[in-house]
């Protein structure tokens, strides 16, 4: 990203994006508006397009809009158009090429034995290679989204029931990929073999749901069944629900960013709370990188929960010293190089009296291109701080992600061209420190990374990726490759 365009962008949007988020629900009259609602508490996992397809016991309902939920879902298109007792849903954060219409999901489609639609959270390493092969042999792709291979497969598939068809299609497929499917007369729920996304089941007055995070759960009052297991597959029909395992065990590989900065902290991913993860990353922090100050100051909002769990450790006090808009959209009008240069504060603003005088720490949750952090730094010293100090919840980000997650160019990571003394100067602090990958291990409660078959996947910290990257071979350039393949997650 350019500097001279970057002050809006850049201050509103310095982080790692997971793409997605997905929720479906089996068995109850008003499934649309619940469907509706769960959106709308994973909108933190995609704000730029959302989708909805509904069947009504008859015929399929679709609607599929670029804006927020509660912008685009109007009572007239969820209660008038969306009928029936089942529906799935989808919000998306659109890459490069990404945006338009045709890529928003739930991708539908009528196949030989009636409708299909799909909803993918995460990312096909694999796509274009399947999809390549797929177009030699008559197919034609109508999006650039990996997640139509999905349904190119299933659609293609010998095997004889759709059961049968769904697993040969995800038994082709390779990356990482949390699914809601539906049929007239079933919804599945699948997670990869290795669990890099995730999806949990909840139940509500005895219809099933399948969603994202627990918080979707929470908005409509469902109750928390489990999380599917990675490699699952669940089957839900009017007679019950169904579980398999069509893949070879494999360990499993959470994402591990989810805890960093991904997932809503009020949400409990893969048994562990996210809130309270992300306080014990801030007491790991404190201890692995301590500095003599008189506040910890959160960059908000995802640096807060590790800025509390700093505090609390290193007995400094906590302060709100960064006050943040909350009503800046990505879409805020553009302003032109005159007021550019002004030094716009959209995002962000510092609470002068809070810090006046005072050794500063700021926390925050990552640091990626750098252009936020170096603009909040200067922000605290122009409201009169003493010394800025940085602490990272995260050990430096250094590699892309290829799993669903809206990653800059590798070249534009700050950590993969700089040493932490070149980041420190860079973002003019007076220390900067950051999280180890060990001590991220056991914020999440290991005794450490086991690295001979490292527990999570932490790829963007390490490089070391879970699993082939059969379309990325030779690349290190998502958004050049997002051009050929945009993520469907
Ligand atoms: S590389 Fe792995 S840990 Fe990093 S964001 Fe992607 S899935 Fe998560």
């Amino acid at each position: 990203m350019a500097d001279a365009d970057d002050l809006l962008s850049a201050e509103a949007d310095d982080h790692f994006h997971d793409e997605c988020g997905v929720f479906g629900i089996f068995g109850r009259q008003d499934a649309a508006a619940i469907v509706t609602l769960g959106l709308h508490a994973l909108q933190h996992r995609g704000q730029e397009a959302a989708g909805i397809v509904s069947y009504d016991g008859s015929q399929f309902h679709v609607e599929r809009h670029v804006g927020l939920i509660g912008d685009t879902f109007t009572k007239q298109r969820v209660i008038d158009s969306l009928q029936g007792n089942r529906a799935i849903g989808h919000t998306r954060y659109a890459t490069t090429g990404g945006a338009g219409l045709r890529n928003i999901q739930p991708f539908f489609a009528e196949l030989a034995d009636g409708g299909f639609a799909v909803a993918h959270n995460g990312n096909l390493t694999n796509a274009m290679t399947v999809q390549r092969a797929l177009q030699k042999q008559g197919a034609i792709f109508s999006s650039t989204s990996d997640t139509e291979t999905l349904l190119h497969l299933v659609a293609t598939s010998k095997e004889r029931d759709l059961n049968s068809r769904f697993i040969d299609a995800v038994r082709q497929v390779e990356g990482a990929f949390s699914l809601v499917a539906m049929t007239a007369k079933k919804m599945i729920g699948c997670r990869d073999p290795l669990g890099i996304r995730p999806l949990v089941l909840g139940d509500l007055d005895g219809a099933w749901i399948l969603a994202s995070e627990t918080c979707a759960l929470d908005i409509i009052g469902a109750r928390f069944v489990r999380d599917l297991k990675p490699g699952e597959m669940v089957v839900v029909t009017a007679k019950g629900i169904e579980s398999l395992f069509p893949f070879e065990p494999q360990k499993t590989r959470f994402c591990i960013f989810e805890y960093v900065y991904f997932a809503r902290p009020d949400s409990s991913v893969e048994g562990r709370n996210v809130y309270e993860v992300r306080k014990r990353i801030g007491a790991e922090l404190a201890q692995e990188s301590p500095v003599d100050a008189d506040i910890i100051v959160p960059v908000p909002d995802s640096g807060t929960p590790a800025a509390i769990g700093f505090s609390q450790a290193a007995g400094i006090p906590f302060e709100l010293g960064i006050i943040r808009n909350h009503y800046v959209g990505r879409t805020f009008i553009q302003p032109g190089d005159s007021i550019r240069h002004m030094g716009v504060k959209l995002k962000h603003n510092a609470n002068r009296r809070m810090i006046e005088g005072k050794r500063v720490v700021l926390v925050d949750d990552s640091i990626v291109r750098g252009t936020t952090s170096q603009k909040i730094v200067q922000m605290v010293r122009d409201a009169g701080a003493k010394e800025v100090h940085m602490r990272i919840a995260s050990p430096p980000t250094s590699a892309s992600c290829f799993y669903g997650v809206d990653t800059p160019e590798k070249s534009k990571l700050l950590a993969s061209r700089m040493s932490i003394q070149e980041m420190a100067e860079f973002i003019r602090v007076d220390s900067l420190g950051f999280l180890s990958i060990d001590g991220l291990y056991r914020a999440v409660g290991e005794a450490g990374r086991d690295n001979e078959q490292p527990q999570f996947c932490d790829a963007c910290f390490t490089g070391q990726y879970p699993t082939r990257l059969l379309d990325f071979e030779g690349h290190d350039n998502v958004r050049t490759l997002s051009l050929l393949a945009t993520s469907g997650a």
